[in-house]
């Protein structure tokens, strides 16, 4: 019997392998970009001509090869990463395999241009179908260019399977920013087809963040930071409001690599959970930083998954950290860094631990990790914190303070809730002092179990809401204050992010007078947004399709005719703008009146809603929101 078993030539093996690797343009732009990372390039620019099917160049300023590593570079299993296999739980560079040039050599044909970092001359070299046609010196920047042509021209199957080119741009968009959100402090610039589509300057995570998802994020970030002996984990959660309907903004990166995680994702949504609608996402981008040796990132090449030691511990641990992050965010004047008495009387206090609990707990990975030093949820007194903070800085001499009429217009760009928005309770701030240490059970208990009585907000004459804080109380007034929340959420929907309106089940008609019509008829664009869905219907008469869903049902055309009022008392301010006045009109109209009863959630929402704003000081018309007393001044005021 003759032998039928032949060794492939290298071409083809390598074909077949970058079957695994190199599946679309995009595969080649990600293992690219790694490349100039690892190499350490602070600049690196993408240009991509046809979707990348007929070229995908990285050009970088990183280290560069020398002339022999240029030509070693393509081979197979060619990698400067790792040496041996314990390197490799080691590994803090994205690529280590060793394969991807050798793939992207063997199903394109590539230009690549290099020059190590302090040498004279680089080295030019072409191959197509992974055989070398020129290699020769040349004169070129520090660091590597490397341009790959014409994807797939010897495998025209594979050709034939990629996708329109938006959509293989849009997966290359993907994957550009995947790699640009993971390395903010690295410039990079995406060209297509001579055109332009990013220029990301070199700054903190919150700007790449802004500059990659939108402006409407500035400001309405929430950082997320924790850091224990076992792993860290930073970034941001977008505030609630910004949650959206479609998926796109969440990232995951562990150890800088993206990855996908539907049980981190998970454990996200539940610490979201009744803040935002069930059916929306938040923003997060957060990085999770731990020993390599935890993970087992020796997976599939082109697969974002990771597998981690512990899963349980990540979960927990990635919720609690965005749940803290939250709380913080809600800046209740609940959120209280003295320990409060009633915090005492909890079970979880107050009740030993029997020994069985402290077997359990103490046995479980989140015991050992969360009560070493530099432990997960201790509040950080110097973060986010910035309008309660102003409750204590405000007018320290006077006996009693209040917010700061002012005049400025105020930055919109803080967030604010819906009623029946933030429920986060207020968590215990002091896991040392309440003396327990936390098991995934009891970490759950620290935000079910907080309601702390004395600190609910009072009603006073159906007026102000009067609420303890640690240097005494303030005492809000209730209109002035959601009309300060509701000229923010208004001043946001214009910008970017409308109103969403509540469609009538009966379309009303709205008959007005000639002027009002007119008035109304210029402003419909602008009422659409705020949530009046409105459509003239001749003779001066409007039909009302929808209004804001916070509008009662059955008052819709009141508060139409009232915001009509409203807008005409403005008009006699000519320094005001037209928008600004329908704001303001808008604000002042549909505010929790004076003589309203508040339950003590709405109350908690005003509150929470308050000091979410940019200028929770004063309402937009300059009144006062809140007026703070001081113990120490009640003290003296008492003799
Ligand atoms: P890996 O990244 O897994 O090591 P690659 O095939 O992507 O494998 O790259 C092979 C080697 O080529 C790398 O280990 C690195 O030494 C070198 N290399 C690739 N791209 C660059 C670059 N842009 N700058 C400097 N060296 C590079
Ligand atoms: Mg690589």
């Amino acid at each position: 019997m003759a032998d039928i078993i032949n060794l492939l030539p290298d071409n083809i093996a390598n074909q077949i392998a970058a079957g695994e690797v190199i599946q679309r343009p995009a595969s080649a732009v990600k293992e690219l970009l790694e490349n100039a990372v690892d190499a350490g390039a602070t600049e690196i620019q993408l240009i991509i001509r046809d979707a990348g099917k007929e070229l995908v160049q990285v050009i970088d300023n990183g280290k560069g090869m020398s002339e022999t590593d240029a030509r070693m570079s393509f081979e197979r299993h060619a990698t400067s990463k790792i040496q041996t296999i314990e390197d490799l739980f080691r590994i803090r560079t994205m690529g280590f395999r060793g394969e991807a040039l050798a793939s992207i050599a063997a199903v394109s044909q590539v230009e690549l241009k290099t020059r190590l970092r302090g040498t004279d001359l680089g080295t030019y070299i072409e191959i197509d179908n992974s055989a070398v046609r020129k290699q020769e010196p040349c004169q070129t920047a520090e660091g590597t260019s490397i341009a790959m042509k014409n994807l797939f021209f010897n495998v025209p199957a594979r050709r034939n399977f990629l996708k329109s080119n938006a959509a293989e741009m849009r997966h290359i968009v993907d994957e550009f920013i995947r790699v640009a959100m993971a390395f903010p402090l690295v410039q990079f610039t995406l060209n297509n087809n001579n055109t332009q589509l990013f220029y990301l300057e070199k700054g903190s995570l919150k700007q790449r963040i802004v500059s990659i998802l939108g402006q409407h994020y500035n400001a309405r970030l929430v950082s997320v930071k924790e850091t224990t002996d076992y792993m860290d984990v930073n970034g941001f959660v977008g505030k609630p409001d910004t949650a959206k309907k479609t998926r796109g903004d969440q990232f995951f990166f562990v150890n800088n690599r993206f990855i996908k995680s539907p049980y981190l994702h998970h454990a996200i949504m539940n610490a979201f959970a009744e803040m935002i609608p069930a059916d929306s996402y938040p923003l997060y981008v957060l990085f999770i930083d731990l020993d390599p040796e935890h993970i087992d990132i020796n997976v599939h090449p082109t697969k974002q998954e990771i597998k981690f030691d512990d899963d349980k511990v990540m979960y927990a641990f990635v919720q609690s950290a965005v749940k803290h992050a939250l709380a913080q965010f809600s800046i209740t004047p609940t959120l209280d860094f003295e320990l409060d008495p009633g915090i005492q009387q909890l079970d979880a206090i107050s009740k030993p631990f029997t020994e069985q609990q402290q077997t359990q707990s103490a046995s479980g990975s989140l015991y050992k990790t969360f009560t070493q030093a530099n432990q997960a949820h201790v509040i950080d007194n110097s973060s986010n914190l910035k309008h309660w903070k102003d409750l204590y800085d405000i007018g320290k001499s006077d006996s009693f303070s209040t917010g700061r009429s002012s005049l400025e217009r105020p930055p919109v760009d803080r967030s604010s809730l819906d009623t029946g928005g933030p429920s986060v309770n207020t968590p215990l701030q002091n896991e040392e002092a309440s003396g327990f240490s936390a098991s995934s059970s009891l970490i759950d208990e620290r935000w079910q179990d907080t309601t702390i009585d004395q600190k609910v907000p009072v009603q006073v004459h159906q007026r102000y809401i009067l609420s303890q804080i640690k240097s005494g109380f303030i005492l809000i007034d209730q209109q002035a204050a959601h009309e300060r929340i509701l000229y923010e959420r208004y001043q946001r929907a214009l910008q970017d992010s409308p109103v969403p309106v509540q469609q009538n089940l009966f379309p009303q008609t709205l008959p007005l007078l000639p002027a009002d019509a007119a008035l109304i008829a210029e402003m419909l664009p602008d009422l659409l947004v705020l949530g009046y869905d409105l459509e003239p219907f001749g003779n001066n008469t409007f039909v009302v399709r929808g209004t804001p869903a916070d509008i009662q049902t059955g008052n819709e055309q009141a508060s139409i005719e009232g915001l009509l009022e409203q807008f005409k008392n403005f008009s006699n301010d000519l320094k005001v703008n037209r928008r600004e006045q329908l704001v303001r009109s808008m604000a002042r109209n549909n505010a929790i009146p004076a003589g309203k009863s508040l339950t003590t959630r709405e109350m908690q929402n005003v509150i929470d809603e308050l000091f979410a704003c940019a200028m929770p000081t004063s309402s937009p018309g300059g009144k006062y929101t809140y007026i703070s007393f001081k113990l120490s001044d009640l003290a003296k005021m008492f003799g």
